[in-house]
């Protein structure tokens, strides 16, 4: 499944909202509507909380993105495309489609997030002052005092010295600059992200038993959160160093079993699905790909039609999202791969399907690839 939406494009960066997100707008909210402001600014309506509290998350995550916004800026520059940014909880993540070229570039690339937190912290700050002192309505100096603080947390937050935290990635970067070891330093960079998340979840139930219920359960998903992207940018980066040169064309399955459309859903059974074992087949009119028919299509037709329905009528026409050039690297094709949630590309050339690349074909060599490097 599709665990993320783009909602916008900025500086030709598509920006996408992974789903998890809502539970977060929704703690952000429930939080500051129910606790902060009624403490900061008492006596009003529940109405009045509520809408300060929409306000000021949406304000929140603008500044996250400019937060990503400022790390992408510094990639593009140094010829690292970004797929796209996906906004999590304290942040996001900047998807980018190769590692930093040096421990320089990336340590650059690393600051300009918390620098860009810390320089919306100040401006927050100045807003707060001039508002307070132009008597400014209280809950308008209430909002921009929030945004000041939490500018500051995010930025002190991400300088915490565990990958894949902005903080971990400098300190990648140093020991990175010293072993001259990209693994050893994302490795040994990752363990402490792990390790900083272990005492998140830890502090965090501790704060559930002593009844501080709402920052218990802030505590314990951020935890899970980073421990899960320790663990997942460290399998990421030995993937791109033992997988990096390989292309789609050289991994690829050339003889292909194809099905024809007119072919009668019965015949496609026997003949094709239960013979081969095999979940989908590209379906192929006149040496054209036509689309993809999967036994799950089939699964929702009635056994006494089989004989009237052909594969035409029940295969999913092919998108961009399931088809791959030979040229294309392999780490390329992984990321269509869980983008889609099928484990199969088609690969094809000039409208024609040249051969076929499975999630465990790439797998395999990765693990015969570990197992030579080890
Ligand atoms: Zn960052």
């Amino acid at each position: 499944m599709k665990r993320t939406f783009k909602v916008a494009t900025i500086f030709n960066i598509p920006i996408e909202i992974n789903y998890s997100w809502f539970i977060i707008v929704g703690l952000v909210i429930f939080t500051l509507a129910s606790g902060y402001f009624p403490a900061t600014n008492p006596g009003l309506l529940p109405v009045a909380y509520l809408l300060m509290a929409i306000i000021s998350a949406l304000l929140l995550f603008a500044s996250l993105l400019a937060h990503e916004l400022a790390h992408s800026l510094v990639a593009e520059k140094h010829d690292l495309p970004i797929h796209g940014i996906t906004l999590f909880v304290f942040g996001g993540v900047a998807q980018l489609e190769k590692e930093p070229a040096t421990p320089a570039v990336e340590f650059k690339m690393a600051a300009a997030g918390p620098a860009m937190s810390f320089f919306l912290a100040v401006v927050f700050f100045s807003l707060t002052q001039t508002f307070f002192s132009l008597h400014f309505p209280a809950y308008v100096v209430s909002i921009v005092n929030y945004l000041f603080i939490i500018n500051l947390v995010v930025g002190i937050f991400n300088l915490f010295p565990g990958f894949p935290l902005d903080g971990g990635r400098l300190l990648r970067a140093a020991i990175w600059h010293f072993t001259r070891d990209l693994k050893r330093a994302t490795g040994i960079a990752s363990a402490f992200g792990k390790i900083f998340a272990y005492l998140l979840i830890a502090y965090g139930l501790f704060n559930l038993f002593m009844g501080v219920v709402i920052s218990g359960i802030w505590l314990i998903f951020i935890g899970f959160f980073l421990q899960e992207a320790a663990d997942t940018s460290y399998r990421q980066v030995v993937m791109k160093k033992l997988l990096g040169g390989v292309r789609v064309a050289h991994l690829m399955t050339k003889n292909v079993v194809t099905v024809p459309a007119n072919l009668p859903l019965e015949k496609l059974l026997d003949d094709y699905f239960f013979r081969l074992r095999f979940t989908s087949f590209p379906v192929v009119e006149d040496d054209t790909l036509l689309g993809l028919v999967t036994i799950h299509s089939v699964k929702e037709y009635q056994q006494d039609n089989w004989q009237q329905f052909t594969v035409r009528q029940v295969m999913s026409p092919i998108t961009t999202g399931i088809v791959i050039n030979e040229e294309a690297s392999v780490i390329e094709a992984l990321a269509k791969m869980s983008a889609s949630g099928f484990g199969r590309l088609l690969v094809v050339k000039e409208n024609k399907l040249i051969g076929i690349l499975s999630q465990r074909d790439i797998m395999r060599l990765f693990e015969f690839k570990s197992e030579v490097s080890r």
